[in-house]
Formats: structure tokens, C-alpha cells, sequence
């Protein structure tokens, strides 16, 4: 059977009585380089006064914005867990995002530089993307939607994508993405849960070197119950498929539609709390929620964030952030943080390795990007391709990396430091979830020193801590539950259209506090390590182990490049710890000896406990659409159980190859 859960946080018992084991000792430090520190956006002074005066610090980070009407009231919490912030300002984001820039004499600053991955280019600046977002808007408004209808978006990474974004979000008409490699189903679930009245597509986008369609999908989801609102479809012609299937009356081209429209359009201005996107969280463990985030607090610690955890001088720096638009990454560093601050930015449509393993390194080159933020999961699959390759391309531009999506592990953070960033760039470890809006926990580069594989400090304005089973918090040196104890203005609003799941959620577990479902440790100097999920946390012969520590301790041998552990089911221990582990390249997984080699490392690092049952190496894991690895389904594996949730699963044939592998390493033991 699979594991729910999405609603309850039951599975919190398993790491009752005693916190965390926390065994990884990690001992490398690395001060900000003096040039950056002393020329740093934000200084150490920030998390002073924010601490003197939490509203009073988010009231002048929103005077980083242009509104219509200046908000008088910073937060209103008289309704907990129903947060509004700046409740009586009105703004539009798309206006925040493009015109203002435009208004001051940069229109002529590059937006965006759009790399495909056939190798098309296309630069936008503010000015040519101020006009392609309002013939953007006028359509939709010609296709009837108003304030308040729903957009479903369903691109690929194509300038449109951001274009179209920024056109709903500037006549209030709240937008949701749906990750373009998603199936009908998954779409029409959300269109439905929605209940969206247009849908933004293409006839597909260019993946690994091939067109891959996306009209079909839409097609087939709208047979479905509950999408029958969908009045529109409007389709960017992005690969030129002919043979496209089409539905008078609904389906409508992009450059029928927008490119005959006026390229003026006078932005209205909304109420701060006016929603702005819907957008489901990526699944990892258990059915996507419909996160809810309005408009002025959101674009608030966007804009506040970017500045500071990036320190982004939008001169001279050019930024790429690599994820995806259609998840909260994308949302947030690609389109409405960089955006708002004038950034130049990369934006590019495909794989990493396409056509080659350097795609992305060549990019950075030839851009000269010099902030790059990007996932534990492409620096890991960048270490298994080999040093070599990043060293072919000159990446001397960088000057600060970022990491966000999953807990880094720290021979994955020093390997980026060193093999991208030249053994010179801070690494910013970000801790946030698509609930949080934006960045929450994150080292600042001109002041921190970091630790690699820890996230730990929270942001000036925003409190976070780690508490006991009993919401106490717990002592350095201890491990538990990641709680945020003050409202935040990215905060999620509700889940939509079901207030009481969003009660039962995030804040039933403690009173009065947000619990984000992720175990966390304080170290000696209270700084804070990210151990995953609680629901994976192992209890081993009456001890909690985190599958972070023991995932970072089999990445730290050097012929393991990727690791993914759970707990299954052990009638001597409880659980057993089972690791399933990628080799790097030159490593040959029937090596004779290999299993018992990994076992005794993990072993050394972290003591006997930690030592997994079993080993077995794979080919690939099973992750997300947003490269996270989907520890519930391997537990459902390594229990035998049927398959939970797979509608987020990037390759759903991974799991059968592991299914098939299964039995052989059982009986290893
Ligand atoms: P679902 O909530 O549907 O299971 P999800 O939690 O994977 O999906 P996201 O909102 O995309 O959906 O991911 C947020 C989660 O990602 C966090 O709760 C945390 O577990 C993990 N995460 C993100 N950044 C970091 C980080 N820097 N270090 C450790 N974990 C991180
Ligand atoms: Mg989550």
C-alpha cells in the first residue's frame, strides 16, 4: 500500500523519544572571499535589525517595489494561520517585473538571453519583453479571461513560457504551471483542481536532441471530467510538428492570437493578497498539494531574497538559474525575483547533456554567467560524468554558486566549489519548499562562512529553529523537527480550495508553529544541517538515522557518485538500512569485493549502526520531474509493496529495472 502523507504527519512517531542520530562530521570551512565581503549587497548588520524589528525590516524590504497604493499595515495575523501582508497595498507584478525598468532608462538591458537546445538563440530586453508580455495580456483578455480565471500553463522552456507568466500575473489572472514532461493525467488533474479556463501550450519542445509533443497531452486531458471550463487553448508553434491535432473554436495559435495584438497595455494595479499562482509541489512524498501565493508579500521576499542571497548587481552580473518554470524555482529565480531586480538572465530549454555531457559549462562560457543555481542532482550527475569535462570551458566568470532542492551532500558541495567554481566561489546552500514562497535558510556569500553540506542560517526576517517531539527546541548539538515559528511574507496562503488540509498540513503537528515535514540538526554552533525527510528517517535497532548521512557518507567514497537508503522492514531491527547507489564512470559495479568495500566505509564515517544491510548499485534512481529522489517508492520496493504515487516520476521505467535487480541483492544477505 502506499504511504499518505500528504494530510497527516503520523509518521513522526517513528522519530519519538530521541532526535535524530547525527552522526556526519563534516569539518571544512570557507570564509567569503574579501572582495565579495567587503562589496556585498547585505552585510551581518542585516540580521540585527531584522531581529530588532521583524516587521519593521520586511516593511522597508517591500519599498523595494513600486506600488500604486504604499501598504500602511505590514502583517495581519489576527486570523492564524491566515496570513495577509500589506493588506491595504496594491501593486501589479508584471509592471514590478518590466516596466519599471523600462520607465528608468533600461529598456535596452538584456532580459533574457534564450539558448534552445537545438542551439536556436533569442535575446529579449525589458523593452522587447514589455511588448511581447502586454500583446500577451490583450490576448488573453480577448480570449475573455478576467481578474480572478485561471490559466493552466503547460510549456516548455521557451521564452513564452515567462512571457505568458508575466501577462497572466498582469491582469490578475492567477496562472498554473504544469511541468511540461507531465502526463494528460497529471495535467488534467490540475486543470481541474483549478478549475482553469484557458490552457497555454505548444506543439512541443526539444528534448535530448528530439521534438517532444506536448498538444497531444492537452488534448487528451481535456477528455477528461472536470476540464470541461477550458474554453481556450492557446499553442505556441515551438517545433513545427504538421501532423497537430486540432479543435476549432478552442484551439488557437500564439502568433495567429498574440502577434496581431497591440503591443500597449496599461497594467492595473491588484490588491496585495490577490492570488497570483497556483502550483502543485513536486510529490515527493505522497500526492501534490495545490500551493496557493498571492501578490505583495511574495513578490516582497522574492525580490528581497534574490538581492541578497545572490548579491545581484543586475550591471554587471548575468544569472541562470537552471530549473524548470513549472516548478517553484523556476517561479520564483527565474521569472519574479530576477525580474523584479533588472537581472540579466539565462534561460535555457533542454538537458544538460545535450548534445554533450558540456552543454551546460559551454553555456556558462559563452554567456559569462556569473551566478549559476542550480540542483544537488545535476552537481551529482556532473561528478559522474568526470572532472574532465567542465574543464574543457573557461568558467572563470562565476562568482557565486547556488544549490537548492534536496540536502547537498558534502563531497557533492565541494566537488561544485572546486571543479565549477574554481576552489574560489561561496556555495549558498538554500533551504525553501514551494509552501515557503522563497528562500528561508541559506548562508549570505559576503558573510557567512560555510560549511559544505549545511543550509544554516535563516535569512534576516525569517525564524526558523529545530524542536523535540514536545515543540521544545533543542540544544546545539541535537537533531529533530524543522519548525518556522513567525509567518513570513512568501508564505503560502492555503492549499487551494481546502483551507482545512492546509490546517492539518503544516500546522497541526505543533501549535502555532509551521512544520515543514523535513528533519533538521543544530551543530555546536547552532547552525543547521538538513537530514531529509522525517517520514524517511530509519530507526535501526532503536536508533533514528537520517538517509542524508548515510547517502553523504557512501558519496563520499570515491567510486559512488549518487546514493539513495531506507528503512525497509527488518524483523531484527526494525528497519533495515537498504542503499541503492549510482557508480561514478570509471567504477565497475560487478567489482568483487564493492558492497562490502561501501559498507565498511559508511561504517568508518558514521559507526556500525549506520552500516547499510544491503547495497545495490543501479543505473539510475527514480526521481522527480524537479530531479528529487523518491525515497517512498524504493521503500515500497524494498518492502514489496505495490508502487504508491508515481504520476511525478520523471522515467517510471527505472523502477521496474530496479524491480528486476531487487532479488539479487536480497539474497546477498
Ligand atoms: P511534496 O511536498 O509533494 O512531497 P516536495 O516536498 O518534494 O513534494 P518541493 O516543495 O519542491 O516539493 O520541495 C521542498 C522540499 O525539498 C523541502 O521540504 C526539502 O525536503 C527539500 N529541500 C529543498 N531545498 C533543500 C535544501 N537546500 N536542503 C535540504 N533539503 C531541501
Ligand atoms: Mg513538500
Amino acid at each position: 500500500m502506499a504511504r499518505d502523507t500528504t494530510g497527516t504527519l503520523g509518521k513522526g512517531d517513528v522519530v519519538s523519544n530521541e532526535s535524530l542520530a547525527n552522526l556526519l562530521k563534516e569539518e571544512r570551512r570557507f570564509a567569503p572571499p574579501a572582495g565579495l565581503a567587503a562589496e556585498a549587497n547585505v552585510s551581518a548588520e542585516a540580521y540585527e535589525r531584522a531581529k530588532a524589528d521583524r516587521l519593521g525590516f520586511w516593511a522597508e524590504q517591500a519599498r523595494r517595489l513600486s506600488w500604486e497604493t504604499e501598504p500602511t499595515e505590514t502583517l495581519d495575523w489576527s486570523n492564524p494561520p491566515f496570513a495577509k501582508w500589506f493588506a491595504d497595498g496594491r501593486l501589479n507584478v508584471a509592471y514590478n517585473c518590466v516596466d519599471r525598468h523600462v520607465e528608468n532608462g533600461l529598456g535596452d538591458r538584456v532580459a533574457i538571453h534564450f539558448e534552445g537546445e537545438p542551439g536556436d538563440t533569442r535575446t529579449l530586453t525589458y523593452a522587447e519583453l514589455q511588448r511581447e508580455v502586454s500583446k500577451a495580456a490583450n490576448a488573453l483578455i480577448e480570449l475573455g479571461v478576467e481578474a480572478g480565471d485561471r490559466v493552466a500553463i503547460y510549456l516548455p522552456m521557451i521564452p513564452e513560457a515567462v512571457v505568458s507568466m508575466l501577462a497572466c500575473a498582469r491582469i490578475g489572472a492567477p496562472h498554473s504551471l504544469v511541468f511540461g514532461g507531465f502526463s494528460a493525467d497529471a495535467l488534467a488533474t490540475r486543470i481541474n483542481d483549478a478549475d482553469a479556463r484557458v490552457v497555454i501550450t505548444a506543439d512541443g519542445g526539444y528534448r535530448r536532441g528530439k521534438p517532444s509533443a506536448l498538444k497531444p497531452a492537452v488534448d487528451e486531458a481535456l477528455t477528461r471530467p472536470g476540464t470541461e471550463n477550458v474554453r481556450s487553448v492557446l499553442v505556441v508553434r515551438r517545433t513545427g510538428q504538421e501532423d497537430i491535432a486540432w479543435t476549432d473554436g478552442r484551439d488557437v495559435w500564439w502568433h495567429d492570437l498574440v502577434e496581431s495584438q497591440s503591443d500597449q497595455h496599461t497594467p492595473q494595479a491588484f490588491d496585495a493578497e490577490h492570488p497570483l499562482f497556483i502550483l502543485y509541489t513536486s510529490g515527493t512524498t505522497g500526492k501534490p498539494k495545490g500551493i496557493l501565493h498571492t501578490t505583495g508579500g511574495y513578490l516582497t521576499q522574492i525580490s528581497y531574497t534574490h538581492h541578497a542571497v545572490f548579491d545581484l548587481k543586475p550591471e554587471t552580473d548575468v544569472f541562470w538559474c537552471t530549473a524548470d518554470v513549472g516548478w517553484v524555482t523556476g517561479h520564483s529565480y527565474i521569472v519574479y525575483g530576477p525580474l523584479s531586480n533588472g537581472a540579466t538572465e539565462v534561460l535555457y530549454e533542454g538537458t544538460p547533456d545535450s548534445p554533450h555531457q558540456g552543454r551546460w559549462w559551454e553555456i556558462v562560457q559563452k554567456y559569462g554567467v556569473t551566478i549559476l543555481y542550480t540542483a544537488p542532482t545535476a552537481i551529482r550527475a556532473a561528478m559522474k560524468w568526470g572532472d574532465d569535462i567542465p574543464a574543457k570551458f573557461d568558467l572563470s566568470s562565476l562568482r557565486i554558486l547556488g544549490s537548492v532542492g534536496e540536502p547537498i551532500n558534502p563531497e557533492a558541495w565541494v566537488w561544485y566549489r572546486k571543479h565549477i567554481g574554481a576552489g574560489r566561489t561561496p556555495v549558498v546552500d538554500t533551504w525553501w519548499q514551494t509552501e515557503t514562497g522563497g528562500i528561508m535558510i541559506s548562508p549570505l556569500p559576503g558573510v557567512t562562512e560555510t560549511k559544505p553540506g549545511s543550509a544554516q542560517i535563516p535569512l534576516p526576517g525569517i525564524a526558523a529553529t529545530v524542536v523535540d517531539d514536545d515543540a521544545r527546541e533543542v540544544a546545539n548539538g541535537h537533531g529533530g523537527y524543522l519548525v518556522l515559528t513567525e509567518p513570513w511574507p512568501s508564505m503560502l496562503r492555503t492549499i487551494w480550495g481546502d483551507d482545512q488540509r492546509y490546517l492539518d498540513t503544516y500546522w497541526s503537528r505543533f501549535e502555532h508553529k509551521y512544520f515543514a515535514g523535513d528533519g533538521a540538526k543544530k551543530d555546536d554552533d547552532g547552525d543547521i544541517w538538513l537530514l531529509g525527510r522525517v517520514d524517511d528517517v530509519m530507526l535501526v535497532s532503536g536508533h533514528n538515522i537520517s538517509t542524508t548521512e548515510v547517502e553523504s557518507a557512501l558519496v563520499s567514497h570515491p567510486k559512488v557518485a549518487e546514493a539513495a537508503v531506507v528503512g525497509a522492514t527488518d524483523p531484527q531491527t526494525t528497519q533495515a538500512i537498504c542503499a541503492f547507489v549510482i557508480l561514478r564512470g570509471d567504477a565497475d559495479a560487478n567489482e568483487e569485493g564493492l558492497v562490502e568495500e561501501l559498507r565498511a566505509h559508511v561504517g568508518k564515517q558514521l559507526g556500525p549502526i549506520a552500516k547499510p544491510k544491503r547495497i545495490l548499485p543501479v543505473a539510475e534512481l527514480p526521481k522527480t520531474r524537479s530531479g528529487k529522489i523518491m525515497r517512498r517508492l524504493l521503500r515500497d520496493v524494498a518492502e514489496n509493496r505495490t508502487l504508491g504515487d508515481v504520476t511525478t516520476l520523471t522515467d517510471s521505467s527505472v523502477m521496474t529495472l530496479i524491480q528486476t535487480q531487487l532479488p539479487a541483492a536480497s539474497s546477498e544477505d
